[in-house]
């Protein structure tokens, strides 16, 4: 049963918040808006920090060897934050062929890899055989290797590309996943979620799914046994309450799985993970930024949080300058996002750093902002590096980072089952004498003109090039 939410008890009564910690009390949207504004970050870290150990014990931080594999920037959709995707005309556009997408997964295999996380855009001209074969094919070849594929926009594509058979979405989602469950795919990506109050997802999320769609394509996974993960993109044109709201619609959906399916052996989401909008090659990051445009007035509230309601009903018209300014999000906005996310979501078994976007030094801190989980080490990430900032770390790297932060590094699966606890002297970062071989690596690109360098990493003296 969910704990009781009481609304009428002051939140910043630190006995109110010890019993939110200790999972006796839910926060409301209202408290969670209080806290967001109202505590210093120092304590809102320690309140997070707290329920946090509460679920993860004091000693062990998690990551997961995977690979981003992003088969194709082929996208029907025009989101304004993405700097990714390509018409099917144009010069760079790029579907992988099978023996490519394969050789990514040796490799990952190669490092003791136990995990892809395949997503793409929504490329019209891939048939439905060719998503079954794929998954056939790498499951056949790399049976041991956990399947984390498509997230929901890209499903609702699928039912709108393939018109499976059924009467209704839940029905033709439910052949398709069916379909490709039986291929290999083993659990969803919580990717698309961005904001999902009306307002603010229509005006960036052009031609995805909505956000009952977004829903109802998780609860079809959990109601086939798979797992999915959550994610909140913030830092752009929406309001705080937008992103309460957000974390409120996972918790509630996140209750509906587990009393709906998980008796009969369902899927739940494991994990939240939110992350900065990041700006660079974006239509959304030619906004100004609110403040710098003439006129604007900083006494006056950003537009966002005048538009943004707590239960999602905010409405454009309240604000003229809504969507043509935005408020990007700096490292102590994106700390105080994941803190509240983990007091508020209490259903949620993982909070995960989002070092990708803000750095390593950044993401390490947030493992005392409320993360248990640094995610994966990044042999590749094409989406948000397009955008501008991805960084680049290797096993030692992030088992050090981990253990720099006062706790014990273990690789996890998909399942978040503890797979290696790094305590003695092999582990990956204890094993290493000189850390000027393994500097962290950023991948990012300030100028639209120039290309990358290639970074290769180097594991076991072996050399992957991204
Ligand atoms: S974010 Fe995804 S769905 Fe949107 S345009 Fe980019 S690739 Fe397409």
């Amino acid at each position: 049963m969910p704990a009781l939410i009481r609304q009428e008890l002051d939140i910043l009564d630190p006995a109110v918040l010890e019993a939110v910690v200790a999972g006796q009390l839910r926060l409301s949207p209202a408290q969670a808006l209080k806290i967001y504004h109202k505590l210093p970050l120092y304590e809102l870290g320690r309140w997070a920090d707290a329920a946090c150990k509460r679920l993860h014990g004091e000693h062990i931080r998690t990551y997961v060897i995977d690979r981003n594999i992003n088969y194709t920037n082929i996208c029907t959709a025009k989101c304004t934050f993405c700097a990714f995707r390509r018409d099917g005309d144009e010069h760079d556009a790029y579907t992988l062929e099978y023996d490519e997408l394969l050789t990514k997964v040796q490799e990952l295999v190669d490092i003791g890899g136990t995990q892809i996380l395949m997503q793409g855009g929504m490329n019209p001209d891939l048939p439905f055989e060719w998503y079954l074969d794929l998954l056939s094919t790498i499951k056949e070849r790399f049976p041991q290797v956990h399947i984390h594929a498509f997230s929901p926009p890209e499903f609702i594509e699928f039912v709108r590309f393939f018109d499976p058979p059924g009467d209704s979405l839940e029905l033709k989602l439910h052949w398709v996943m069916k379909q490709m469950q039986k291929a290999g795919l083993d659990s969803i990506p919580g990717g698309g979620g961005e904001i999902f109050a009306d307002a603010v997802r229509i005006k960036i999320g052009l031609g995805k799914c909505d956000t009952t769609q977004w829903l109802t394509t998780m609860r079809v996974a959990h109601q086939l046994g798979m797992n999915t993960s959550a994610t909140m993109m913030f830092g752009h044109i929406e309001g705080i309450a937008d992103r309460i709201h957000h974390m409120d619609l996972c918790r509630t959906w996140q209750d509906k799985a587990i009393n709906d399916f998980a008796a009969d052996g369902g899927g739940r989401y494991k994990a939240f993970i939110s992350w900065p909008f990041q700006k660079e090659n974006t239509p959304l990051g030619r906004c100004k930024e609110w403040g710098q445009a003439e006129g604007d007035d900083l006494n006056q509230p950003f537009p966002g949080d005048v538009v943004a309601k707590l239960d999602g009903t905010g409405s454009k018209s309240a604000h003229p300058l809504f969507g043509k300014r935005v408020r990007m999000a700096g490292s102590t906005d994106y700390l105080r996002t994941q803190a509240i996310s983990r007091l508020y979501l209490d259903n949620f078994y993982s909070i995960g750093s989002s070092w990708v976007t803000m750095g390593p030094s950044i993401g390490q801190l947030a493992l005392t902002y409320g993360a248990n989980d640094m995610g994966s080490v990044m042999m590749e990430e094409n989406v948000v590096s397009a955008a501008g900032t991805t960084y680049c770390l290797d096993e030692p790297m992030i088992c050090r980072l981990i253990r720099d932060c006062g706790f014990t590094p273990a690789q996890r699966n998909n399942q978040y089952n503890l797979l290696k606890v790094h305590v003695d002297n092999n582990s990956p970062d204890l094993c290493i004498n000189d850390w000027s071989k393994l500097r962290k690596q950023k991948l990012h690109v300030e100028t639209v003109d120039e290309q990358p360098e290639p970074v290769v990493i180097t594991v076991n003296d072996r050399q992957l090039s991204s």
